[in-house]
């Protein structure tokens, strides 16, 4: 597990269709501790996908810096995106294989699988997967790579709610079983609420934070609709500037 510094003071694009540069996120610093599950909300089109690919290290055209763990050493990152981006002509196992090292058992797949609920559809090709499965998958090659520390793109997008509902829940088990530093963006508050140790609150371009919130429901209790809604109405009668963030 791998504490998280970032410290973005700007990144911008070129406009689109006109001259000069859409200035996406500008002084954005944030921490992780090591092992904590934070959830970014924000709304569309905010930055949270450039954050992202920037601490993933896809993006270095930036003016900031990026701390995992150790300073100069090399961090695993494990990236699941919001769409699954399996190969349509390889399996489920080997759609996962092809992310381990070299010096990794194939082996550790399989209580991956099983937490997940897919050892019966290791050999099967994408094409046969519900797009549950398919996140599913996505998920289990996240943590197969052993990564100090997991992003995800809004991976429960456009799932049926009690299809999330259950993907989420596996995702909690197997967090739990394997405790990563995670950064979780969704613009779904109840979603954020079951799955957090922390929110942070995004603006909109250029992104900042508006307010940092520690989740206090306790794991046991994340289950339960009732206790993630309390909390929810809560936090929009306390913070009335979210509202306008979902
Ligand atoms: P989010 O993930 O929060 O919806 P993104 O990070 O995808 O937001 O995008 C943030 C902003 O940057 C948006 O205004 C988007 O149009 C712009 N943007 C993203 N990628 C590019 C790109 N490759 N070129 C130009 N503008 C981009
Ligand atoms: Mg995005």
């Amino acid at each position: 597990m791998t504490h998280i510094r970032i410290n973005v003071h700007s990144k911008t694009y070129p406009a689109v269709g006109q001259a000069g540069h859409h200035l996406a996120i500008a002084n954005l610093n944030l921490s992780l501790n090591a092992g904590e599950f934070v959830c970014l909300v924000g709304p569309s089109g905010c930055g949270k996908t450039t954050l992202l690919n920037i601490i993933a290290g896809l993006d270095n055209d930036y003016e900031g810096d990026i701390i995992i763990g150790k300073q100069h050493t090399h961090p695993k990152i494990g990236y699941i995106f919001q769409n699954p981006r399996l190969l349509p002509w390889r399996t489920v196992r080997e759609n996962i294989e092809l992310t381990l090292d070299k010096n990794q058992s194939p082996a550790i797949i399989d209580p991956l699988l099983e937490v997940m609920q897919l050892t019966h559809a290791q050999n099967v090709y994408p094409e046969r997967l519900s797009l549950g499965m398919s996140r599913k998958v996505s998920i289990i090659r996240g943590f197969a790579v052993e990564p100090d520390v997991l992003l995800m793109d809004e991976p429960f997008v456009s799932l049926d709610a009690p299809t999330a509902r259950q993907v989420r829940e596996l995702l909690l088990k197997l967090w739990q079983q394997r405790p990563h530093t995670v950064l979780f963006v969704t613009h779904d508050l109840r979603e954020a609420i079951a799955l957090a140790d922390r929110l942070i609150f995004l603006s909109a371009a250029p992104m900042a934070v508006i307010s940092e919130i520690t989740v206090p429901i306790p794991r046991a209790e994340r289950y339960h609709e009732n206790a993630i809604e309390t909390f929810r109405q809560q936090l929009l009668n306390d913070y009335p500037e979210i509202k306008q963030l979902l």
